[in-house]
């Protein structure tokens, strides 16, 4: 079938409402997909044109009666033939799975080739989910030893880490096969070769001895640990987090080079397992992009915990002298030396880009070797797509599988689905966790937008209280013009699952007014999402029971 897109110019809308209604009137047989936007004027159709033509849809909006379609931009026809194609998907991780099982719904063959990391890819095997087990492992040690109720006597004890890693490996084997090898085995005109792929044309691929021909491809290979350029570091035997979870002694010692996302949770885990953790971070605060006052706050919590942050370091170099390694390091242009059993490189991650034959197939990278592609996941070369951490930005599992799918959909249909992170929530494992959604304030500010803050320390929040454990504080973003809430970051135990209701106001346009209005359940965590919506006008300090 033969399908067209045509872009409107519209005229009449005020406001966001407006453009629903429009999408509303663009309703007919034929009409595959419509997106309109109030801030453009704008609206895109893409239609079956053996259905309907170009002057019935403009009717479509001309009959609201309140807007028009003032102008007509027919710019796409292709062939929706996904049923008859065949998707070669390089890589074999969660944003190679999400496109498999939407490009076969829709009727196409896919072939996926994976090397390096077994099938299932970072987050099954080396990310999520070792990592999450272990965090948690630890923090049942740590909690059994930290029981803030007087009378009550808890203790706990590593009484065999090779069990607590067999466990965990035991953990990735059951998911690796019922979340990934079981969903794609009987699919049908699915293959798996395992190999490495590497472009040989723009419409070619080689594998092994095999050459595979595709009418579309989706590069999804991921990212893997980058290392820094420090003297030395390539003559010691260092950690990555694709090492770290397969450790069978727990090490004594271990410095950590870096103080972002991964660097933090291993950091707190093996300390709470009972390594002495010191942590090397080149920026002058851990989590750089984050404010101050989240990461100063996080900063004192992991110290009180017994773990040594050094900050502002500038590497001179790595050795191994006997059992230890060294790094010798200038703080402040003062010389300083760490020593440590073990250490650990977590400095961020790098594409794995290289070795594909991009250049053969005109696939164009950014100066970090990260696959450039446009808001439709298409690269440089039009057949070719691109998902997941290979394209460097939003690097979590659900964004890569977000990606995979609708690069499988625009890849083998002729519609033109836009990419969408609004309320991109976002966490960090630590405890208390890390967790964001939307704008800070600065953010905002760089974006033009008059925002307000409301912090809410945990110590205002019955729940915290009840469970004496009031480390951090909630804070919420809002537009002071709509009073609609932008942005809030979360600094608290478990503070992950106060999340979604933040981003679910934000991305439905909800006021802070309506917020304070909804019930929230009382001794609840979610309760401080609307005390510190409360805060924005009054002192939650003077509050009664139950927050109105
Ligand atoms: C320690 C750690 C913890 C994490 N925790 C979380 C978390 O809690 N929540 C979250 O949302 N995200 C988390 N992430 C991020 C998440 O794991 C990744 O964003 C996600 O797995 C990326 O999926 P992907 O499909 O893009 O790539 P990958 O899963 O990396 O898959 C790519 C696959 O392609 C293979 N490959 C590479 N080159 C080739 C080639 N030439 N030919 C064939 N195959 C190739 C790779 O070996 C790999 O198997 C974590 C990551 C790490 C490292």
């Amino acid at each position: 079938m033969k399908i067209k897109t045509v872009q409107l110019e519209i005229t009449g809308m005020t406001c966001d409402h407006c453009a629903r209604s429009v999408e509303k009137a663009l309703t007919a047989d034929g009409i595959l997909k419509k997106e309109v936007s109030y801030p453009r004027a704008r609206g895109r159709v893409t239609f079956d044109p053996a259905r309907i033509d170009v002057t019935e849809i403009e009717q479509l909006v001309n009959h609201t009666g309140h807007y028009h379609a003032t102008g007509i931009t027919e710019y796409r026809e292709k062939e929706d033939e996904a049923g008859s194609k065949h998707l070669v998907i390089i890589g074999g991780g969660s944003a190679a799975f999400a496109a498999t099982t939407e490009a076969v719904s829709m009727g196409a063959r896919v072939t996926m080739i994976n090397d390096g990391l077994p099938i299932g890819g970072t987050c099954v095997n080396v990310g999520c989910v070792p990592s999450k087990n272990l965090i948690r492992a630890a923090e049942t040690l740590h909690k059994a030893n930290h029981n803030p109720f007087k009378g009550i006597h808890t203790r706990g004890r590593l009484e065999d880490f090779k069990t607590v890693i067999e466990e965990k490996r035991q953990l990735v084997n059951q998911l690796r096969t019922e979340k990934y090898i079981d969903v794609v085995k009987d699919l049908p005109g699915f293959r798996l070769i395992e190999g490495r792929a590497r472009f040989i044309s723009s419409t070619q691929v080689r594998v092994n001895d095999e050459i595979l021909q595709g009418d579309a491809f989706l590069i999804a290979t991921g990212a893997r640990p980058a290392l820094p350029d420090i003297p030395g570091l390539n003559e010691v035997d260092y950690l990555t987090s694709e090492s770290a979870f397969e450790l069978e002694e727990l090490p004594e010692s271990l410095l950590i080079i870096g103080g972002r996302y991964i660097a933090l949770e291993l950091a707190q885990m093996f300390s709470r397992l009972g390594t002495k953790v010191t942590l090397l971070q080149r920026s002058d605060r851990i989590l750089p992009d984050q404010s101050p006052d989240l990461t100063d706050a996080l900063s004192s919590y992991l110290e009180t915990e017994g773990m040594n942050i050094v900050t502002g370091n500038n590497f001179q170099n790595i050795n191994q002298s006997g059992k230890l390694v060294t790094v010798e390091t200038l703080v402040n242009n003062r010389k300083q030396t760490f020593r440590a059993e073990k250490i650990l490189i977590a400095t961020g991650r790098k594409a794995n880009s290289n070795n594909l034959g991009l250049e053969t197939a005109e696939v164009k990278r950014d100066e970090r070797g990260f696959i450039q592609v446009d808001d439709y996941l298409q690269t440089s070369a039009s057949q070719i797509y691109a998902a997941g951490d290979v394209l460097g930005a939003n690097m979590f599992v659900y964004t890569a599988a977000y990606e995979g799918k609708l690069a499988a959909i625009n890849s083998l249909s002729g519609t033109d689905e836009k990419r969408d992170y609004t309320a991109l929530p976002w966490v960090i494992f630590t405890d208390p966790q890390v967790a964001g959604v939307g704008l800070d304030e600065d953010q905002a500010r760089a974006n033009g937008i008059k925002a307000e803050t409301s912090v809410l320390p945990l110590n205002y929040v019955p729940r915290s209280l009840a469970a004496k454990d009031t480390r951090g504080f909630i804070k919420l973003i809002r537009n002071i013009q709509t009073d609609k809430l932008i942005g809030a970051r979360i600094l608290a135990p478990e503070g992950s699952e106060l999340l979604m209701e933040a981003a679910m106001a934000i991305k439905f346009g909800i006021t802070v007014e309506q917020i304070k209005n909804m019930f929230h359940a009382y001794l609840t965590l979610g309760e401080g999402i609307k005390l510190a919506a409360i805060a924005f006008h009054k002192n939650v300090a003077e509050l009664s029971c139950c927050a109105t």
